[in-house]
């Protein structure tokens, strides 16, 4: 039997098949099965939100297109649909705000064969169960284009204590969570010139060799920094997530701050087989990058404990402006930037260079 796509079917089936992956936290059409402050799930046509006084709602946005973003013969389609909604949580996390749920609006080719559309929900679907954020609604459209998934999250946090890029104070140590340059060495592998077509994670991860694993795992499902956002409100003084490289998210960080920030490369906490460089450059690493008092470094520490997440120290706050790396400034090139010359990595570009490469006889 031919496999099915999604002209096999009409689109309310389709719909209904995308809110049944994401269980009965989406399915609540009435508020029965909503976790507050969601007072009304999918199903009518807008979702309802409650925030008891004293707390402010928080709202972020993010596009994934295929060819840009990812490519469908090289990542599982479980951990496309998962990066996508960690992207989001990890901007959430950045202002220390908790989840309450989010809106997922797709355009797909017909001819999109069914199971890329479910493993992409799969992957989702979970990473929404762990991070507790329902699907509250969301838009289906047919393209003759690239797959495209936007999602908007919401999450909510007490009033005036969401954490900005603008807070850090010459003085202030510069602080990083988790690991380094994991991206940098899974895309390498992923990219590397022969399209795998994974159908599951289970399969990518058993494809790659041992030592890369873990790496590979960090990089397909990235768990965005969210209890340690929460942990650090009242500690941090500015914070963001790293999204498009280290250097690219410090310089915006630095220049929100109207301060200079400098870098000991060698305190840089590094991912397995990762390179200094890498940890400087590589995007989508979703870790927080954040700044705090020196006589806050304790309280930085009992953060991190309450959060399980390791963090290190790997610098500090000046006056001036830009960043420094070693005492040096930091070159412009590194780092996403969509639309940038200065663009180190290109997702795109990088796809186009593999399929020329698989097109040669070997
Ligand atoms: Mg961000």
């Amino acid at each position: 039997m031919p496999a099915l796509r999604l002209r096999d079917l009409d689109e309310q089936s389709i719909v209904d098949r995308i809110v049944r992956r994401f269980g009965s936290a989406a399915a609540s059409g009435a508020a029965r099965g909503a976790r507050p402050p969601v007072r009304l799930g999918i199903g009518d046509d807008a979702a309802l939100i409650a925030l008891p006084p004293g707390r402010e709602l928080a709202i972020t946005t993010d596009t994934a297109l295929e060819g840009v973003d990812f490519a469908l013969d090289r990542f599982p389609a479980e951990a496309i649909g998962w990066r996508c909604l960690a992207q989001n949580l990890s901007d959430l996390a950045a202002m220390g705000a908790s989840p309450i749920g989010f809106v997922l609006t797709a355009a797909a080719r017909p001819q999109t064969p069914l199971k890329t559309i479910d493993g992409l929900c799969r992957g989702m679907a979970r990473l929404a169960r762990d991070a507790r954020c329902p699907l509250i609604g969301g838009d289906l459209s047919a393209t003759a284009g690239p797959l495209t998934i936007a999602i908007a999250a919401l999450g909510e946090l007490p009033a005036r204590t969401a954490h900005r890029r603008a807070g850090a104070r010459p003085g202030d140590r510069l602080w990083v969570s988790g690991r380094l340059g994991d991206s940098a060495v899974a895309l390498d592998w992923l990219l590397d010139g022969r399209p795998r077509r994974p159908a599951t994670m289970a399969q990518a991860l058993r494809r790659a060799p041992p030592a890369l694993r873990p790496a590979l795992r960090t990089y397909l499902q990235p768990r965005p920094r969210l209890a340690l956002g929460r942990a650090l409100r009242g500690v941090a003084s500015a914070v963001i997530d790293i999204s498009d490289g280290l250097v690219v998210d410090l310089r915006r960080l630095a220049r929100a701050s109207g301060v200079a920030v400098e870098v000991d490369a060698a305190a840089l906490p590094l991912g397995a087989g990762a390179a200094a460089t890498a940890a400087l450059t590589s995007g989508e690493e979703y870790e927080l990058l954040f700044t705090a008092a020196a006589a806050g470094t304790a309280a930085v520490r009992r953060a991190a404990r309450r959060a399980g997440v390791a963090v290190t120290c790997i610098g500090a706050v000046g006056r001036g402006r830009g960043v420094r790396i070693d005492g040096r400034p930091a070159s412009d090139r590194g780092g996403f930037d969509h639309f940038g010359r200065a663009a180190a990595f290109d997702f795109a570009a990088a796809c186009h260079y593999a399929r020329r490469v698989e097109g040669r006889p070997r």
